[in-house]
Protein backbone atom coordinates (compact mmCIF):
# COMPACT_ATOMS: atom_id res chain seq x y z
CA UNK A 1 0.00 0.00 0.00
CA UNK A 2 2.57 2.32 0.72
CA UNK A 3 4.72 1.67 -2.33
CA UNK A 4 1.51 2.57 -4.10
CA UNK A 5 1.19 5.92 -2.74
CA UNK A 6 4.41 6.85 -3.13
CA UNK A 7 4.34 5.81 -6.75
CA UNK A 8 3.98 9.43 -7.30
CA UNK A 9 6.58 11.83 -6.06
CA UNK A 10 7.01 15.88 -6.11
CA UNK A 11 8.79 15.89 -9.74
CA UNK A 12 6.54 13.78 -11.46
CA UNK A 13 3.77 16.11 -10.43
CA UNK A 14 5.41 19.47 -11.59
CA UNK A 15 6.20 17.49 -14.89
CA UNK A 16 2.89 15.88 -15.10
CA UNK A 17 1.23 19.49 -14.65
CA UNK A 18 3.36 21.63 -16.54
CA UNK A 19 2.21 18.95 -19.58
CA UNK A 20 -1.19 20.43 -18.78
CA UNK A 21 -2.70 17.38 -16.27
CA UNK A 22 -4.71 18.18 -13.46
CA UNK A 23 -3.81 16.66 -10.05
CA UNK A 24 -5.74 15.80 -7.19
CA UNK A 25 -4.81 14.76 -3.85
CA UNK A 26 -7.21 13.22 -1.60
CA UNK A 27 -9.78 13.46 -3.78
CA UNK A 28 -12.87 11.94 -2.76
CA UNK A 29 -13.70 8.90 -5.32
CA UNK A 30 -17.82 9.33 -4.29
CA UNK A 31 -17.46 12.34 -6.96
CA UNK A 32 -16.39 9.84 -10.03
CA UNK A 33 -18.46 7.38 -9.73
CA UNK A 34 -22.13 6.69 -10.41
CA UNK A 35 -22.24 5.10 -7.12
CA UNK A 36 -21.48 7.87 -4.95
CA UNK A 37 -19.55 6.10 -2.65
CA UNK A 38 -16.13 5.57 -2.25
CA UNK A 39 -12.94 7.25 -0.11
CA UNK A 40 -10.23 9.25 -0.81
CA UNK A 41 -7.33 8.43 -3.66
CA UNK A 42 -4.02 9.41 -3.39
CA UNK A 43 -3.50 11.18 -5.86
CA UNK A 44 -6.52 11.43 -9.12
CA UNK A 45 -4.47 12.53 -12.35
CA UNK A 46 -6.82 13.89 -15.28
CA UNK A 47 -4.29 13.52 -18.47
CA UNK A 48 -5.11 14.98 -21.03
CA UNK A 49 -2.23 13.97 -23.87
CA UNK A 50 -0.44 11.06 -24.78
CA UNK A 51 2.80 12.94 -23.96
CA UNK A 52 1.88 13.13 -20.63
CA UNK A 53 0.60 9.64 -20.53
CA UNK A 54 3.48 7.89 -21.87
CA UNK A 55 5.69 10.27 -19.04
CA UNK A 56 3.40 9.02 -16.50
CA UNK A 57 3.32 5.12 -17.49
CA UNK A 58 6.87 5.45 -17.89
CA UNK A 59 7.65 6.61 -14.12
CA UNK A 60 5.18 3.55 -12.71
CA UNK A 61 6.36 1.09 -15.41
CA UNK A 62 8.28 -0.92 -12.72
CA UNK A 63 5.86 -0.77 -9.75
CA UNK A 64 2.89 -2.88 -9.58
CA UNK A 65 -0.61 -2.13 -9.28
CA UNK A 66 0.06 1.50 -8.16
CA UNK A 67 -2.53 2.72 -10.61
CA UNK A 68 -6.16 2.39 -12.04
CA UNK A 69 -7.51 3.96 -15.33
CA UNK A 70 -11.08 5.14 -15.07
CA UNK A 71 -13.38 6.24 -17.61
CA UNK A 72 -16.73 7.77 -16.20
CA UNK A 73 -16.91 5.25 -13.05
CA UNK A 74 -20.45 3.90 -13.85
CA UNK A 75 -19.46 0.37 -13.51
CA UNK A 76 -17.08 0.25 -10.75
CA UNK A 77 -17.50 -0.04 -6.69
CA UNK A 78 -14.49 1.92 -4.82
CA UNK A 79 -13.77 1.27 -1.23
CA UNK A 80 -14.97 3.52 1.72
CA UNK A 81 -10.80 3.47 3.00
CA UNK A 82 -10.41 5.25 -0.99
CA UNK A 83 -7.58 4.07 -3.01
CA UNK A 84 -3.57 4.31 -2.14
CA UNK A 85 -1.93 5.03 -5.40
CA UNK A 86 -3.11 6.81 -8.23
CA UNK A 87 -6.14 7.07 -10.32
CA UNK A 88 -5.91 7.99 -13.68
CA UNK A 89 -8.53 9.52 -16.20
CA UNK A 90 -7.95 10.31 -19.61
CA UNK A 91 -9.16 14.26 -20.97
CA UNK A 92 -8.32 16.91 -23.43
CA UNK A 93 -7.30 15.33 -26.34
CA UNK A 94 -8.71 11.67 -25.47
CA UNK A 95 -11.86 13.29 -26.08
CA UNK A 96 -11.93 13.87 -29.54
CA UNK A 97 -14.01 12.41 -32.11
CA UNK A 98 -13.68 12.43 -35.76
CA UNK A 99 -15.92 10.81 -39.30
CA UNK A 100 -14.01 9.36 -42.12
CA UNK A 101 -17.10 8.00 -44.17
CA UNK A 102 -18.61 5.40 -42.71
CA UNK A 103 -15.84 5.24 -39.19
CA UNK A 104 -15.76 7.08 -36.72
CA UNK A 105 -12.50 7.44 -34.66
CA UNK A 106 -12.89 8.29 -31.10
CA UNK A 107 -10.67 9.25 -28.69
CA UNK A 108 -10.89 6.97 -25.61
CA UNK A 109 -12.18 9.15 -23.06
CA UNK A 110 -14.67 11.15 -24.94
CA UNK A 111 -17.75 9.64 -23.55
CA UNK A 112 -20.34 6.86 -25.81
CA UNK A 113 -23.27 9.12 -26.07
CA UNK A 114 -21.37 11.46 -27.77
CA UNK A 115 -19.76 9.22 -30.05
CA UNK A 116 -23.16 7.65 -30.68
CA UNK A 117 -25.03 11.55 -31.13
CA UNK A 118 -22.05 11.83 -33.85
CA UNK A 119 -22.87 8.65 -35.34
CA UNK A 120 -27.09 10.00 -36.12
CA UNK A 121 -25.98 13.26 -37.39
CA UNK A 122 -23.81 11.58 -40.09
CA UNK A 123 -26.52 8.88 -40.75
CA UNK A 124 -24.61 6.35 -39.47
CA UNK A 125 -26.07 2.86 -38.03
CA UNK A 126 -24.71 0.28 -35.53
CA UNK A 127 -24.17 1.70 -32.11
CA UNK A 128 -27.75 2.04 -31.07
CA UNK A 129 -27.07 -0.82 -28.80
CA UNK A 130 -25.05 1.60 -26.58
CA UNK A 131 -27.95 3.96 -26.47
CA UNK A 132 -29.00 4.81 -22.71
CA UNK A 133 -25.42 3.47 -21.80
CA UNK A 134 -23.80 5.69 -19.47
CA UNK A 135 -19.88 6.24 -19.34
CA UNK A 136 -16.72 6.69 -21.92
CA UNK A 137 -15.78 4.44 -25.28
CA UNK A 138 -12.90 3.36 -23.37
CA UNK A 139 -15.15 2.11 -20.41
CA UNK A 140 -17.39 0.36 -22.83
CA UNK A 141 -14.60 -1.00 -25.24
CA UNK A 142 -12.86 -2.28 -22.26
CA UNK A 143 -16.14 -4.03 -21.29
CA UNK A 144 -17.79 -4.49 -24.34
CA UNK A 145 -21.12 -2.80 -23.07
CA UNK A 146 -23.94 -3.17 -24.86
CA UNK A 147 -27.99 -5.18 -24.82
CA UNK A 148 -28.40 -8.96 -23.88
CA UNK A 149 -28.00 -9.85 -27.88
CA UNK A 150 -26.25 -6.75 -29.22
CA UNK A 151 -22.52 -5.76 -27.91
CA UNK A 152 -19.96 -2.58 -29.08
CA UNK A 153 -17.11 -4.81 -30.18
CA UNK A 154 -19.08 -5.89 -32.98
CA UNK A 155 -18.87 -2.27 -34.77
CA UNK A 156 -14.90 -2.01 -33.16
CA UNK A 157 -12.57 -2.32 -36.42
CA UNK A 158 -9.82 -1.15 -34.53
CA UNK A 159 -8.40 -0.40 -30.76
CA UNK A 160 -5.28 1.40 -30.05
CA UNK A 161 -3.78 1.03 -26.70
CA UNK A 162 -0.46 0.92 -24.51
CA UNK A 163 0.70 -2.39 -23.63
CA UNK A 164 3.87 -2.41 -21.49
CA UNK A 165 4.75 0.77 -22.55
CA UNK A 166 4.47 0.09 -26.32
CA UNK A 167 2.02 1.41 -28.72
CA UNK A 168 -0.28 -1.20 -30.46
CA UNK A 169 -2.95 -1.31 -32.77
CA UNK A 170 -4.93 -4.21 -32.24
CA UNK A 171 -7.66 -4.95 -35.30
CA UNK A 172 -10.94 -6.86 -33.85
CA UNK A 173 -10.14 -9.80 -35.41
CA UNK A 174 -7.24 -10.40 -32.47
CA UNK A 175 -9.69 -9.12 -29.98
CA UNK A 176 -11.77 -11.70 -27.84
CA UNK A 177 -15.14 -10.03 -27.68
CA UNK A 178 -17.58 -12.26 -25.42
CA UNK A 179 -20.37 -11.13 -23.10
CA UNK A 180 -19.16 -8.31 -21.19
CA UNK A 181 -15.40 -8.94 -22.14
CA UNK A 182 -12.84 -7.95 -24.30
CA UNK A 183 -9.62 -9.39 -23.50
CA UNK A 184 -8.43 -5.81 -23.41
CA UNK A 185 -6.40 -6.41 -19.54
CA UNK A 186 -3.66 -4.56 -18.95
CA UNK A 187 -3.79 -2.36 -21.48
CA UNK A 188 -4.47 1.60 -21.35
CA UNK A 189 -7.55 2.29 -24.32
CA UNK A 190 -6.27 5.56 -25.62
CA UNK A 191 -8.43 5.45 -29.08
CA UNK A 192 -11.52 3.01 -30.63
CA UNK A 193 -12.16 3.40 -34.77
CA UNK A 194 -16.00 1.93 -35.21
CA UNK A 195 -16.74 0.53 -38.84
CA UNK A 196 -20.67 2.02 -38.90
CA UNK A 197 -22.87 1.52 -41.91
CA UNK A 198 -24.70 4.36 -43.87
CA UNK A 199 -28.45 4.70 -42.99
CA UNK A 200 -29.80 8.03 -45.06
CA UNK A 201 -33.87 7.40 -43.44
CA UNK A 202 -31.87 7.37 -39.67
CA UNK A 203 -34.73 4.57 -38.85
CA UNK A 204 -31.88 4.28 -35.78
CA UNK A 205 -33.78 6.98 -34.20
CA UNK A 206 -36.90 5.34 -33.47
CA UNK A 207 -35.03 2.27 -32.21
CA UNK A 208 -33.02 4.76 -29.92
CA UNK A 209 -36.07 6.16 -28.43
CA UNK A 210 -37.91 2.54 -27.64
CA UNK A 211 -34.39 1.72 -25.68
CA UNK A 212 -34.49 4.98 -23.70
CA UNK A 213 -38.15 4.68 -22.91
CA UNK A 214 -37.89 0.93 -21.91
CA UNK A 215 -34.87 2.14 -19.81
CA UNK A 216 -37.01 4.93 -18.23
CA UNK A 217 -39.66 2.24 -17.17
CA UNK A 218 -37.25 -0.58 -15.63
CA UNK A 219 -34.28 0.48 -14.22
CA UNK A 220 -33.85 3.06 -11.05
CA UNK A 221 -32.61 5.90 -13.33
CA UNK A 222 -33.00 8.22 -10.52
CA UNK A 223 -31.04 6.37 -7.69
CA UNK A 224 -27.42 6.64 -7.77
CA UNK A 225 -25.87 2.63 -8.79
CA UNK A 226 -23.58 1.06 -11.40
CA UNK A 227 -25.99 -0.28 -13.52
CA UNK A 228 -26.52 -4.27 -13.73
CA UNK A 229 -24.74 -5.96 -10.57
CA UNK A 230 -24.04 -9.27 -12.19
CA UNK A 231 -23.88 -10.40 -15.82
CA UNK A 232 -26.80 -11.96 -17.07
CA UNK A 233 -27.13 -16.01 -17.76
CA UNK A 234 -27.75 -17.52 -20.75
CA UNK A 235 -31.29 -17.35 -21.59
CA UNK A 236 -32.17 -15.95 -18.00
CA UNK A 237 -32.98 -12.91 -16.14
CA UNK A 238 -30.68 -12.36 -13.40
CA UNK A 239 -33.08 -9.58 -11.91
CA UNK A 240 -36.25 -12.16 -12.31
CA UNK A 241 -34.04 -14.73 -10.36
CA UNK A 242 -33.81 -12.26 -7.15
CA UNK A 243 -37.20 -11.04 -8.10
CA UNK A 244 -38.55 -14.86 -7.71
CA UNK A 245 -36.49 -14.85 -4.71
CA UNK A 246 -37.99 -12.01 -2.38
CA UNK A 247 -35.37 -10.15 -2.83
CA UNK A 248 -35.96 -6.58 -4.14
CA UNK A 249 -36.19 -3.68 -1.68
CA UNK A 250 -33.90 -5.05 1.13
CA UNK A 251 -31.55 -3.19 2.60
CA UNK A 252 -28.24 -2.87 4.05
CA UNK A 253 -27.27 0.53 5.78
CA UNK A 254 -28.06 2.60 2.69
CA UNK A 255 -27.56 -0.07 0.25
CA UNK A 256 -30.81 -1.46 -1.43
CA UNK A 257 -32.09 -4.09 -3.98
CA UNK A 258 -34.03 -2.19 -6.12
CA UNK A 259 -38.06 -2.25 -6.19
CA UNK A 260 -37.17 -1.42 -9.81
CA UNK A 261 -35.13 -3.55 -11.26
CA UNK A 262 -33.53 -6.82 -9.33
CA UNK A 263 -30.44 -6.19 -10.76
CA UNK A 264 -29.62 -2.53 -9.47
CA UNK A 265 -28.63 -2.02 -6.10
CA UNK A 266 -28.70 1.52 -5.36
CA UNK A 267 -27.67 4.02 -3.38
CA UNK A 268 -30.45 5.46 -1.01
CA UNK A 269 -28.36 8.02 0.95
CA UNK A 270 -25.04 7.50 2.71
CA UNK A 271 -24.56 4.00 1.15
CA UNK A 272 -20.75 2.62 2.01
CA UNK A 273 -19.21 -0.30 -0.07
CA UNK A 274 -19.38 -2.48 2.59
CA UNK A 275 -23.20 -2.31 2.28
CA UNK A 276 -23.26 -2.83 -1.37
CA UNK A 277 -20.68 -5.87 -0.82
CA UNK A 278 -23.19 -7.10 1.51
CA UNK A 279 -25.97 -7.34 -0.60
CA UNK A 280 -24.06 -8.47 -3.07
CA UNK A 281 -22.93 -11.41 -1.26
CA UNK A 282 -26.85 -12.18 -0.08
CA UNK A 283 -27.88 -12.29 -2.96
CA UNK A 284 -24.83 -15.02 -4.38
CA UNK A 285 -25.52 -16.80 -1.19
CA UNK A 286 -29.70 -17.03 -2.24
CA UNK A 287 -29.12 -17.88 -5.76
CA UNK A 288 -26.73 -20.42 -4.94
CA UNK A 289 -28.68 -22.50 -2.38
CA UNK A 290 -32.40 -21.87 -4.68
CA UNK A 291 -31.15 -22.42 -8.15
CA UNK A 292 -27.27 -23.89 -7.69
CA UNK A 293 -25.91 -21.30 -9.51
CA UNK A 294 -23.20 -19.31 -9.13
CA UNK A 295 -23.40 -15.59 -10.42
CA UNK A 296 -20.36 -13.81 -11.56
CA UNK A 297 -20.49 -9.35 -10.82
CA UNK A 298 -20.21 -7.24 -13.76
CA UNK A 299 -19.29 -4.30 -12.12
CA UNK A 300 -15.58 -3.86 -11.15
CA UNK A 301 -15.48 -3.95 -7.10
CA UNK A 302 -12.04 -2.06 -6.76
CA UNK A 303 -9.39 -2.79 -3.92
C1 LIG B 1 -27.83 3.40 -15.01
C2 LIG B 1 -26.80 2.53 -15.66
C3 LIG B 1 -27.16 1.73 -16.74
C4 LIG B 1 -26.20 0.90 -17.34
N1 LIG B 1 -26.58 0.13 -18.41
C5 LIG B 1 -25.68 -0.66 -19.02
C6 LIG B 1 -26.04 -1.47 -20.16
O1 LIG B 1 -27.18 -1.49 -20.60
N2 LIG B 1 -25.08 -2.24 -20.72
C7 LIG B 1 -23.79 -2.25 -20.28
O2 LIG B 1 -22.96 -2.96 -20.84
N3 LIG B 1 -23.41 -1.51 -19.19
C8 LIG B 1 -24.32 -0.71 -18.57
N4 LIG B 1 -23.94 0.05 -17.48
C9 LIG B 1 -22.57 -0.07 -16.94
C10 LIG B 1 -21.57 0.98 -17.50
O3 LIG B 1 -22.24 2.15 -17.85
C11 LIG B 1 -20.80 0.45 -18.70
O4 LIG B 1 -20.08 -0.69 -18.34
C12 LIG B 1 -19.84 1.53 -19.24
O5 LIG B 1 -19.38 1.11 -20.50
C13 LIG B 1 -18.64 1.79 -18.33
O6 LIG B 1 -17.95 2.92 -18.83
P1 LIG B 1 -17.11 3.88 -17.85
O7 LIG B 1 -16.38 4.86 -18.68
O8 LIG B 1 -17.99 4.43 -16.81
O9 LIG B 1 -16.09 2.81 -17.23
P2 LIG B 1 -15.56 2.78 -15.72
O10 LIG B 1 -16.67 2.38 -14.82
O11 LIG B 1 -14.84 4.02 -15.41
O12 LIG B 1 -14.52 1.59 -15.82
C14 LIG B 1 -14.97 0.28 -16.09
C15 LIG B 1 -13.74 -0.58 -16.43
O13 LIG B 1 -13.20 -0.12 -17.67
C16 LIG B 1 -11.81 0.16 -17.51
N5 LIG B 1 -11.44 1.28 -18.38
C17 LIG B 1 -12.06 2.48 -18.48
N6 LIG B 1 -11.42 3.25 -19.39
C18 LIG B 1 -10.39 2.52 -19.87
C19 LIG B 1 -9.35 2.76 -20.82
N7 LIG B 1 -9.24 3.92 -21.49
N8 LIG B 1 -8.44 1.78 -21.04
C20 LIG B 1 -8.53 0.60 -20.38
N9 LIG B 1 -9.47 0.31 -19.47
C21 LIG B 1 -10.40 1.26 -19.22
C22 LIG B 1 -11.64 0.51 -16.03
O14 LIG B 1 -10.29 0.30 -15.61
C23 LIG B 1 -12.62 -0.44 -15.38
O15 LIG B 1 -12.03 -1.69 -15.21
C24 LIG B 1 -24.87 0.88 -16.86
C25 LIG B 1 -24.51 1.70 -15.78
C26 LIG B 1 -25.46 2.52 -15.18
C27 LIG B 1 -25.05 3.39 -14.03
Amino acid sequence: METRRRAIDSNLIQTLSSLGCRILKDEPLSEHCSFKIGGPVDFFVEIPNEQALLIFLNNVKNKKNVYFILGSGTNVLFPDEGYRGTIISLTGTFREISVFNEEILSGSGALMSDVLNTAIKNNLTGLECTAGIPGTVGGAVFGNAGSKNKWIGSFVKNVEVYKNLKKESINKEKIAFSYRKSGLGNCIITSVSFFLKKDIENDNLEMICESMKKRLRTQPLIMPSAGSIFKNLDGCSVGELIEKLGLKGIRAGGAQISEVHGNFIVNTGGASAKDVVSLIKLVKAKVKEEFNINLETEIRIIK
